[in-house]
């Protein structure tokens, strides 16, 4: 019987391994959520990084994880420290994240970290070709290992391979300057079907194949090796029943049973009468535009002085990529500018802005998503955003407002959302008053629409559609045969 191989760069478990004790708990991310159904039917196996380095390991806990990762359905790819530095956090995270972002001035080109990239790409499909066999299905994700499905195709050739990319794919003037463009195109070709999340990374991935490597399209469709590639977009949902229920469970919970922040959220509305609330929710990249939503709010508050002490933004931005020095200046920038604005603005009973840098369980994330008014996400580019579809999902009296950036990928499926430029102060600002002015009836028209839409499409939902069109890319297989 064949089955299913998944590859990512990283296991949907939390492994923690303290004075030889291993604690293995799964992950609760949209990728394992997702995937959960695909990998739970039939014979299916995970293949990723456990998050330990080989140097972590030694005789006695290096056999008690695998055997916990093997309990799982899962295999482990094993990495050493020295390929942690320089294939993820050097190429992945210093090369293609802010390349594939249009952050040509972080972009680094170093050929050490494209060396570690290439080898650990083949590292993850030794590990695939030790388990494959002709006929399975493998969907790789992410950009990680964009070439391994030219590996494992050039071994396996009757295999079934998708490939998904979670982040945008540039478009060819940005994509062109990349010095192994060619390479890393070839690899994502070894997959049968390549996935985006939206129509436009797409467009950008034709025209880069046509353009860099000469290939025939056709609609959306490569001819390539003599094989028929089919190029389409899949837009990720989300969990649209966890959230939903949550937030209902929430909205039930005596005062006892509240949390701390909860409280905190609370004491604000009841404050004064009048008063809003405004949600962030990001990881601290640069790609997420921090700094412009912070001053878009500082603008904002000059230029409608009547929202002063009315409006709060709550901002939670959670610790990432702590040790590349872009995430660290961004640390810095980011202090610095709450510092400055609430110096600036803050009175005896308010401050503008309460910033939280770090993460905050499931139950946290419900308190601020129910409590919050508007939601503003202004990222200047990012593939999907799963934050601004959990912020409309919760709503379960169908009001607040979600101010959207243009940039993300979830915009091209949220149009009832208030989309902006987040480069465009002037727009931001008077967007932000037109959420908060909003009439009820008004707001309930759009959230309700976007739930109807997040509830038909959750990420369950995408994850089979994926696998659906993978199998039938075998029908073609089978018929060109
Ligand atoms: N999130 C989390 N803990 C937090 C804050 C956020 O787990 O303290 C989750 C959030 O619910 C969302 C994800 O992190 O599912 C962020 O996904 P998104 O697509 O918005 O951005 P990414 O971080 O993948 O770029």
């Amino acid at each position: 019987m064949s089955k299913t191989i998944i590859i990512s760069n990283r296991l949907p478990l939390q492994i923690k391994l303290e004075e030889n004790e291993i604690n293995v708990s799964p992950s609760v991310g949209g990728l394992a959520t997702g995937m959960k159904s695909v990998h739970e039917e039939g014979e299916s196996l995970w293949i990723g990084w456990s998050g330990l380095a080989e140097e972590d390991l030694n005789e006695e806990t290096k056999p008690k994880v695998l055997a916990e990762i093997q309990k799982n359905h899962c295999a482990t790819v094993p990495l050493t420290e020295n390929d942690v530095d320089h294939f993820y956090y050097g190429f992945s995270n210093k090369t293609l994240w802010p390349l594939f972002h249009y952050f040509l001035e972080y972009t680094s080109f170093e050929n050490e970290n494209w060396e570690s990239y290439k080898r650990v790409n083949q590292k993850f499909a030794d590990v695939v070709l030790e388990n494959a066999e002709d006929g399975d299905t493998i969907w790789v994700h992410d950009y990680q290992l964009l070439l391994l499905p030219q590996y494992i195709k050039q071994k396996k050739p009757d295999t079934s391979i998708g490939f998904f990319l979670h982040i945008p794919f540039p478009s060819y003037e940005v994509f062109r300057t990349f010095p192994w463009r060619e390479e890393v195109l070839e690899g994502m070709l070894g997959a049968d079907l390549i996935g985006f999340h939206t129509y436009d990374y797409e467009r950008h991935f034709l025209s880069c194949a046509r353009r860099l490597l000469h290939l025939d399209t056709n609609f959306n469709e490569i001819s390539y090796n003599d094989r028929i590639i089919k190029i389409d977009s899949f837009p990720m949902g989300i969990d649209f029943d966890k959230f939903y229920n949550a937030a209902r469970e929430h909205s039930k919970n005596s005062e006892t049973e509240k949390s701390d922040i909860q409280k905190k959220l609370d004491d604000h509305l009841y404050a004064s009468n009048e008063a809003q609330m405004i949600l962030s929710i990001d990881r601290l990249d640069y790609t997420k535009g921090i700094p412009n939503r912070i001053k878009s709010f500082e603008y904002f508050l000059e230029k409608y002085p009547e929202y002063q002490q009315k409006v709060r933004l709550i901002m939670l931005a959670v610790p990432s990529r702590s040790n590349v020095p872009q995430y660290q200046l961004l640390k810095r920038e980011t202090d610095e500018l709450v510092g400055r604005i609430n110096g600036k603005f803050s009175t005896v009973s308010w401050t503008p802005i309460w910033y939280f840098y770090r993460s905050l369980p499931f139950d946290n994330l419900i308190d601020l998503y129910t409590s919050c008014d508007v939601a503003m996400i202004t990222p200047v580019r990012d593939g999907m955003n799963l934050v601004a579809k959990e912020y409309v999902a919760t709503r379960v009296n169908q009001d607040g407002v979600l101010v959207l950036s243009e940039m993300a990928g979830a915009a091209k499926e949220m149009n009832e959302a208030l989309l902006i430029n987040p480069n465009n102060f002037e727009d931001v600002a008077k967007t932000l008053k037109m959420a908060l002015e909003m009439p009820k009836d008004e707001q309930k028209a759009r959230i309700s629409v976007m739930q109807e839409r997040l509830k038909r499409y959750t990420v369950e939902k995408w994850a089979q559609e994926f696998f659906t069109a993978l199998n039938s890319t075998k029908d073609v297989i089978n018929t060109l045969v």
